[in-house]
């Protein structure tokens, strides 16, 4: 009976309108006991298109999250249902090993929060990465998040360089986190000098949580580290207001082989990252090429004496923020815009204001115009 609930009221409304009268009484056959109405636990995702670089796949991750497990204030499953509705493809849970104030209310398992995460992750299909997050003095040493480990147990040893050891010697792919998170300026001292040196260290964030660190991009490209974004999310992400905002999650955006775990893995040890965050892009200049001509394209629309218009398509959910000569323009997502320019150029000269290449240096390239 519960299933036709629904047809019932829309039938009796139907026969209730065409037989309106001002004098009589319109019965329902509404159930006065209790009525359903829909439900708050749907989850509904969007995911944001981008382009695919040549063959590479796009593969949305955060490679950083926090649950109760450590020091953050969700249960596993939340972290995987807010990665699922913003249309992330791959989370990896990092809880710290060394700090959790909860543990009087969970457990001492390190691999714990995974496991819970994983029965949901799989129920959706969203990509789950086992990871930890080594945390030592930020002012000394610093955070780093092993990710793709078999088991975050060995990781909690007394000596930072064994933990780090440790998660390498299971294969994992190491990010130094939040280089200059806590401090003033971002420096590479001793510890995290060492440890680059032995070759632990796999990716830097350039971007963490609301934060950017500029010099961190010149250290990804002088030492041929992955360029990260990340949310360090702790508490929950709030996705109707970053839509409000006209942003995304930050994110990591890995061109991948194949849609699967261990084609994230390779685009990562092959450093084909973007890292996005709050409308801008840090990248690679190679790779960010390689991004905007997928992106965009510029084709004459029409000629006027000695400039021609000529119509620029975005295809991607990513707005760029572009100059050209004089002017300033946006292209917004999924949009075209008009420019007027001289009719017999081939290419649109255009500095990209929303995209860094390294320390403080933005890209420059030209477009192509479509003939
Ligand atoms: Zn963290």
């Amino acid at each position: 009976m519960k299933k036709i609930l629904p047809f019932a009221i829309l039938l009796a409304v139907l026969t209730a309108q065409s037989g309106y009268s001002q004098n009589t009484p319109q019965k329902t056959s509404l159930n006065v006991n209790k009525v359903y109405y829909p439900s708050y636990g749907v989850m509904e995702r969007s995911r944001p298109s981008f382009p695919k670089i040549g063959e590479y796949e796009v593969m949305l991750c955060d490679f950083h999250t926090h649950t109760i497990f450590s020091d953050g204030l969700v249960w596993p499953d939340i972290r995987v249902s807010e990665a699922w509705t913003e249309g992330l493809d791959a989370i990896a849970i990092t809880d710290h090993i060394e700090y959790r104030p909860y543990r009087k209310y969970t457990n001492n398992d390190h691999n714990t929060s995974y496991e819970i995460a994983k029965v949901a992750a799989d129920k959706v299909g969203l990509i789950l990465i086992k990871g930890s997050e080594i945390t030592r003095t930020q002012s000394t040493m610093g955070h780093f998040n092993a990710l793709f480990l078999k088991d975050s147990n060995p990781l909690d040893v007394k000596d930072p360089k064994e933990a780090l050891r440790a998660a390498k010697a299971q294969g994992a792919y190491i990010i130094w986190n939040h280089p200059g998170w806590a401090v003033d300026s971002t420096y590479i001292r001793d510890f995290q000098r060492e440890v680059l040196e032995e070759g632990l260290i796999d990716g830097i964030e350039v971007f963490n949580n609301t934060e950017f660190y500029p010099r961190s991009m010149k250290w990804a490209l002088d030492k041929n580290l992955a360029m990260i974004a990340a949310s360090d999310a702790h508490g929950s992400i709030e996705k109707g207001q970053m839509e409000r905002l006209g942003i995304m999650r930050p994110l990591t955006i890995v061109f991948a082989k194949e849609r699967s775990i261990e084609g994230i893995r390779e685009g990562l040890q092959s450093g084909r990252t973007l890292a996005l965050f709050h409308n801008i892009i840090a990248a690679k200049r190679g790779l960010a090429v390689e991004f905007v001509n997928s992106c965009l394209t510029i084709s004459k629309s029409g000629t006027t004496g000695k400039n021609s218009d000529y119509l620029i398509h975005n295809k991607s959910d990513m707005p760029f923020h572009v100059k050209f000569g004089k002017r300033e323009i946006w292209i917004g997502k999924s949009s075209s815009v008009n420019i007027s320019a001289p009719a017999n150029d081939s290419v649109i000269k255009m500095i990209f204001l929303n995209i860094f290449v390294s320390e403080n240096e933005l890209l420059a390239h030209d477009l192509q115009i479509l003939k």
